[in-house]
């Protein structure tokens, strides 16, 4: 008997299927073999949801056993045969995408609009995987000494283990199954405690698309680092793929080096938004609110720092001010909030620690500023202004719905800041110089570049940071070779 949870009244029409809450592993639902669990939290109210299977090292290696089992087969399937698959759950999450979105808005806290557009941009990995699957194409080269042909052809590397964030609970998964699937991989998918059952109802609907069993396998734990120590040690084991904080991506690269196996990081963010003195002012704005308060400004790519050039610094600050002022805190699945709970107490405390950090060193505060006196875990629009270079906030990920502003007079000087951290993920330019602009960009040290745009992330573009935000991209067709080896043949005919 599989365990499930019922979506409690989903003003957006009910799931058709109640969300199973157990292990997916081959192809079935099963407990824990210690039968434990672990707590699901609603950050609306900070009230349980439900629980769901708490998995430890046995369940992990049987789903590894699984992937085993159905990693040959699933590499000799066409391409095309994988591609009408992914395409079917492309069209299915589509379709499911109400329901889909309200479990979202559940279990992570991010508003209804967040929600429905995450589903959309996890849906999207599927299309864009099902395309690319049949274009991968090999090489061939004549060895400029010898004469041999060189022939280079891709493979799919094997089992893949992915660890996912909480932040986009749906996305981050199929950015990472669709790909895998796609390159001939079968994979172990490991979600965050805290948003599992959106990993569930992904599986369960991959399912319903025709992927076969032990193709995909899902576990949830709550003790993740066991899990993944018993799987790197596992030589059927390929391919990492990690989305989630650089202490986290760093202590497992540690642990892949003993069978080294192959490593994508796509870690922890500190953006700069730059915006010029020749910046379009409105344009600025929108890409700024966009840049910071997508997600509830819980996004890797989220603008962490602003740095505006003093004669348009008033100005950009009063209409930072005014568009965060119409802000709709609310509960996340309320159809009238625009901004929902942060995931977790100890998000929502840790951003009342840097705001309250920065004003204690000298920044002035314009909005906001004080956590909400209500159950769940609620933090209101903030803006920072003058936010001085020894703030924490300057150095670490707010995560959450805070603008910390500052001015600059010297383009040299706010590209000397901006490249100022340890992480190098994204970064963002507003001028109306197209040259100004790429050279810029051209300076900044981040993987990815927002050149009067505050919205990068697009399953057609390579993802990814430089510096400690990561190793390797996803999305594009970069993101299936992540998950291929190179094979090459020397011969002559
Ligand atoms: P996290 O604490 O690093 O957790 C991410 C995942 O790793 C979760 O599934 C977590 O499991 C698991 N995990 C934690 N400790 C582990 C360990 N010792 N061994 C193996 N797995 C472990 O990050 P988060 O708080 O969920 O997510 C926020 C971070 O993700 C931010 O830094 C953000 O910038 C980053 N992020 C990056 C990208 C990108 O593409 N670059 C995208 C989204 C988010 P449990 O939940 O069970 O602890």
């Amino acid at each position: 008997m599989t365990n499930t949870f019922t979506i409690p009244n989903p003003k957006t029409g009910p799931a058709p299927f109640p969300i199973p809450t157990d292990l997916w592993i081959g192809g079935q639902w099963v407990e824990s073999a210690s039968k434990k669990r672990v707590d699901v939290f609603d950050p609306s109210t900070g009230k349980k949801l439900t629980d769901v299977a708490d998995c430890d090292a046995s369940d992990a290696i049987a789903a590894v056993d699984a992937a085993d089992k159905a990693a040959a087969a699933w590499a000799a399937t066409t391409p095309r045969f994988r591609a009408e698959i992914l395409r079917k759950c492309y069209e299915k999450i589509v379709e499911n995408i109400e329901w889909l979105a309200y479990l979202i808005s559940l279990e992570n806290g991010k508003a209804l609009p967040d929600a429905r557009a995450e589903v959309l941009y996890a849906a999207e990995f599927y299309r864009w995987y099902a395309e690319e699957c049949c274009h991968v194409l090999g090489e061939i080269a004549l060895a400029p000494a010898s004469g041999a042909r060189i022939l280079v052809q891709y493979q799919p590397m094997g089992i893949a283990l992915l660890i996912t964030p909480w932040n986009y609970p749906a996305a981050m998964a199929t950015r990472k199954i669709a790909p895998a699937l796609a390159a001939g991989c079968t994979v172990v998918l490991k979600p965050a405690t805290e948003t599992p059952l959106t990993a569930f109802a992904v599986a369960q609907i991959m399912h319903d698309c025709g992927v076969p069993a032990g193709v995909v396998n899902v576990v949830t734990t709550g003790k993740a680092s066991p899990l993944s120590k018993a799987v790197l040690h596992d030589p059927r084991v390929r391919k990492i793929s990690f989305t989630g904080s650089t202490p986290v991506g760093r202590a497992l690269l540690h642990e892949a080096a003993d069978q080294v196996i192959s490593c994508a990081m796509e870690l922890g963010g500190n953006a700069p938004f730059i915006v010029c003195k020749d910046a379009n002012l409105n344009d600025a704005l929108d890409g700024a609110m966009l840049a910071k308060m997508r997600n509830s400004g819980e996004a890797c790519t989220a603008a962490n720092r602003f740095y505006v050039h003093k004669d348009i610094y008033q100005p950009f600050t009063d209409g930072i001010v005014e568009r965060m002022s119409k802000i709709k805190l609310g509960e996340a699945t309320d159809p009238e909030s625009t901004l929902g709970p942060m995931v977790n107490e100890k998000s929502v405390a840790k951003i009342a620690e840097l705001v309250d950090d920065a004003i204690a060193k000298g920044a002035k505060l314009l909005l906001g500023g004080q956590r909400l006196n209500r159950p769940g875990y609620y933090y209101p629009p903030t803006v920072l202004q003058d936010v001085p270079d020894n703030a924490d906030m300057i150095k670490e990920e707010i995560f959450g719905p805070v603008v910390s502003l500052q001015s600059f007079t010297d383009e040299a000087e706010a590209i000397r800041k901006a490249n100022d951290t340890e992480y190098g993920l994204a970064a963002y330019v507003y001028t109306q110089d197209l040259k100004r602009g790429m050279q810029i960009c051209e300076k900044l040290e981040a993987g990815m570049l927002g050149l009067n745009r505050g919205l990068m992330s697009d399953p057609a573009a390579p993802f990814g940071g430089v510096k400690q935000s990561g190793l390797g991209r996803e999305g594009s067709h970069h993101g299936l070779i992540e998950f291929c080896e190179i094979k090459y043949v020397s011969t002559n005919w």
